[in-house]
């Protein structure tokens, strides 16, 4: 190449990428406009989704297909949009409890329809490119919020035996599309870290290695091309917050056998940010990645990125928790020495698994530099101690409603007996954990998989409890929203 044709070469991929940067700017700014209203947070069903469905159907751009059914009978659907050449296949959820991608998707259906700014972006895609759907692939799943389908079967192990209705419509469906790309649409665990660093892997992504060699085959390379365009976009927006999936064969797994067989896959994995349990900004960073993507693959801009960004991505580490207490004195034995304490929660589905609660446990203990907490606080001087159970139980929750908490802190207690055969509660929202039935008294210590129940003090004087992990300063304790426990001693 002539040094003049590689200057225009350059100079032309610049102007691309600031025309891609400006898109994404103009889908973020009007993305409430095209936000599903009706989806709020992670735990909506199949019955929320069906309606919406419905009305895409009253939509001629939109083709609305049912592919199956999965066990407990609910519809599968395949939704297409577009008459262009190339074939783009996006499937979310096929584990239940990941649903963050299924809302963008439907973020997406809302774009399509209707008239808006976006009219000739529009129909450049949908001249380029048909692109298909399945929202949803494990709605049983989703029923239960949890991650494999009613059979106890993860899907995404499935893919060779096809046990499964739903892994056998998710094969069916590729088998008859041949999409030139594929996007595999997942959540990962909160605690992975973008490499070492103090920000969680908000969103990683993977190229899927087609065999244990992890060969670089056409396929594979344009998709780590096209991740390397969505990359530079999202840095954009959440810079320093993007990690690339541990690219280990799995044999058993869509993407990799996708990959396999000719189609460009990209997993992409909404991990967790901070102050959004429910990921909703992260359902907005799916829409303008995937909008942003599919962009890259009509125009074929994707194709002029150099590997290298792929490349550098960092590999998702696991140095996230959730809480992280620092610099705290703790006096054992005699002894007087500073440690830190790591907690994570679990969440627990409640109310046919419309909602949840959080159990905490206590991580680790120690020297914890090398962690980042999404509530990451420094206590240095102040004091930690075991939060006590109150020995005189209460015979009704409403006396337990009448206690006064600063009066319980200061005593040294975090935790009450209630002898009521008839409370049946797993957790509580009152500011002190409730132990039933408590014939000998539990007392807890500050112990890993113990829970998280502390006094926390300043010369002598109680500043702070901690309930279930939870902080509450006493100064401000009407500001306390969390969860307590309820433990049944046995
Ligand atoms: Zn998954």
């Amino acid at each position: 190449m002539k040094k003049s044709t590689l200057i225009l070469a350059i100079l032309i991929t610049g102007i691309i990428m600031a025309q891609e940067k400006e898109l994404a700017w103009n889908l973020y700014y009007s993305y409430e406009n095209f936000k599903e209203q009706s989806l709020t947070n992670r735990r909506f069903k199949h019955s929320d989704i069906v309606p919406l469905i419905e009305q895409l159907k009253n939509n001629k751009i939109f083709k609305v297909d049912k592919v199956g059914n999965s066990v407990e009978g609910r519809e599968i659907y395949l939704i297409s949009i577009g008459n262009g050449k190339k074939k783009v296949f996006l499937w979310s959820q096929m584990h239940g409890d990941e649903p963050t991608a299924t809302a963008s998707l439907f973020d997406m259906f809302n774009f399509f329809s209707g008239e808006n700014e976006f009219d000739d972006f529009k129909k450049f895609l949908l001249s380029n490119l048909t692109i298909y759907f399945i929202p949803m692939v494990n709605p049983d799943g989703a029923e239960q919020f949890q991650r494999r389908n009613i059979f106890e079967i993860d899907l995404n192990r499935d893919v060779l035996r096809q046990q499964t209705p739903e892994a056998k419509i998710l094969k069916e469906v590729f088998d008859s599309l041949k999409a030139d790309f594929g996007f595999n649409l997942h959540d990962q665990g909160r605690n992975y870290s973008a490499g070492n660093s103090i920000n969680p892997a908000s969103i990683s992504f993977l190229a899927p290695a087609p065999d244990y060699e992890k060969s670089l085959t056409q396929p594979r390379e344009n998709a780590m091309k096209l991740i390397g365009d969505i990359v530079n976009i999202l840095n954009e927006f959440i810079p320093g917050h993007i990690a690339k999936y541990s690219d280990d064969y799995e044999p058993r797994a869509f993407g990799d056998n996708f990959t396999k067989w000719g189609t460009s896959v990209v997993l992409l994995e909404s991990g967790g940010w901070r102050g959004d349990r429910e990921k909703q900004f992260l359902r907005k960073m799916n829409y303008v990645a995937l909008l942003s993507a599919l962009n890259g693959i009509a125009s074929g801009s994707f194709a002029n990125q150099d590997l290298s960004v792929y490349e550098s991505i960092p590999k998702n580490e696991e140095f996230m928790m959730d809480v992280i207490l620092r610099n705290l004195k703790e006096i054992r034995n005699g002894m007087e020495f500073t440690v830190d304490i790591g907690i994570n929660f679990e969440e627990i589905n409640t109310n046919g698994a419309k909602d949840f609660y959080l159990k905490s446990s206590i991580e680790d203990i120690g020297d914890l530099s090398v962690f980042s907490g999404y509530e990451d606080i420094d206590l240095a001087g102040f004091t930690i101690e075991p939060g006590k159970t109150k020995p005189e139980p209460f015979n009704s929750y409403n006396e337990l409603k009448a206690i006064n908490p600063v009066q319980l802190f200061n005593e040294g207690f975090v935790n009450v007996i209630l002898n009521d055969d008839n409370f049946n509660a797993d957790y509580s929202l009152l500011p002190f954990n409730i132990i039933l039935n408590g014939s000998n008294i539990k007392q807890y210590k500050i112990k890993t998989e113990e829970p998280a129940n502390f006094i926390i003090r300043k010369s002598d004087e109680v500043k702070f409890v901690v309930v279930n992990s939870f902080l509450i300063d006493i100064a401000d304790i009407g500001s306390w929203s969390g969860n307590s426990m309820v433990y049944r001693n046995k």
